[in-house]
């Protein structure tokens, strides 16, 4: 299952093999190569680090259990603390004990929260959840546009109010509308710019504040690799993340940024983005991811 690694590891074996313990001597090439691997699949240096630092703790003195290989007992360690550390699978969105739900969409630019914003919709129509979109993004020209054909497509209405109202109102007037037709789910959909800068910021902790949403996504680009690292750390920041999905994860990118969306925020990766199309969304499951990871 983890071919890879356990191929790039077989010199560090070579030290293990006959050994009768895992210790720091005979651990420490074996502990740079996970090192390797996982910057490799663009896993955040310091996540990197806190990682390596405890599946060192957990291997060290661990005593080889019979009929297995030290090696192999060291690979199942670094799989178990992967998939331990990335959380809960398949973590519900959050649902209101009164409606409407309200989930807010956060992310840069081209990450793919309109798209995400659709999937979801579609995904929680499927589960007999009925939705509103919210289309606030009045910078981005074809941003609302693209909302209302997403919504066309999946049969989910989409409130917006054109690109001359403040998006903090939109929300707000988005969410009244939704308690009035009585919908289980509101999802806003924000504006994203290129990079990270204040006022998109003030903007989005400004909606928030106003909304009070359940859950506030952060959408991720998985082939952002070390960026992902950043982009969680102000988000979480400045507004506060419940969640995250990681798009494009039907790239070529390892799933680096998953882990690194997890260590920064300790918050639950709920959804896995795996295509264009509104039907490319799967909950996300850290074996699979671990697995991808290591791979
Ligand atoms: P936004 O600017 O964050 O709202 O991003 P969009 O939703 O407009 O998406 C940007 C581009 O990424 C579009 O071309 C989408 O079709 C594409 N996209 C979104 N999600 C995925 C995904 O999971 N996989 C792939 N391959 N493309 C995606």
């Amino acid at each position: 299952m983890f071919d890879a690694l356990a191929e790039r590891l077989e010199d560090a074996w070579k030290k293990l093999r006959g050994q009768d313990k895992i210790s720091e001597t005979n651990i420490k090439e074996a502990l740079k190569e996970v090192r390797r691997a996982l910057l490799e699949a663009d896993v955040n240096l310091q996540v990197v680090k806190t990682f390596i630092s405890e599946v060192e703790k957990q291997a060290l003195g661990a005593e080889v259990i019979s009929g297995v290989r030290p090696d192999q007992q060291f690979v199942k360690i670094v799989y178990d603390e992967l998939v331990n550390v990335m959380g809960e699978s398949n973590a519900p969105l959050a649902q209101a004990d009164t409606p409407p739900t309200v989930i807010l969409m956060a992310g840069l630019q081209g990450t793919g929260k309109t798209t995400a914003t659709a999937k979801l919709a579609l995904y929680l129509r499927k589960e007999k959840r009925s939705c509103l979109m919210v289309a606030t993004d009045i910078y981005r020209p074809a941003a609302i546009d693209q909302l209302i054909t997403l919504g066309q497509q999946i049969d989910v209405p989409v409130f917006e109010l054109g690109k001359d109202v403040n998006p903090v109102e939109i929300a707000k007037q988005g969410v009244a509308k939704a308690r009035e037709m009585g919908v289980d789910t509101v999802i806003i959909d924000t504006a994203g710019r290129l990079q990270i800068d204040p006022e998109m910021m003030a903007e989005l902790a400004q909606i928030k504040a106003t909304v009070q949403p359940h859950d506030t996504l952060l959408v991720v680009d998985a082939m952002t690799g070390q960026e992902a690292a950043t982009l969680t750390r102000t988000f979480h920041e400045e507004i506060g993340i419940t969640g995250a999905i990681v798009t494009k994860m039907d790239g070529d990118s390892r799933g680096g940024a998953a882990l690194s969306v997890r260590c920064i925020s300790g918050q639950p990766i709920k959804f896995i983005g795996v295509g264009e199309k509104v039907e490319a969304l799967q909950p996300f499951y850290p074996d699979r991811m671990a697995s991808r990871i290591l791979n």
